[in-house]
């Protein structure tokens, strides 16, 4: 593998997608930066 270090990859916090396999979005929660792929998005618009 030919991994970057020090920077991990960012994936959806819900299902753990890539922003290789999805597009990502930052978000926020719990004072945390986190991201969520547009699949899971509407989950949590919804409140899911
Ligand atoms: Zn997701």
């Amino acid at each position: 593998m030919a991994e970057k270090t020090g920077k991990k990859e960012n994936s959806c916090f819900i299902c753990n997608k890539t922003e290789h396999q999805a597009v990502l979005l930052a978000c926020r929660k719990g004072g945390e930066d986190l991201h969520v792929c547009t699949r899971c998005l509407p989950m949590l618009i919804h409140g899911g």
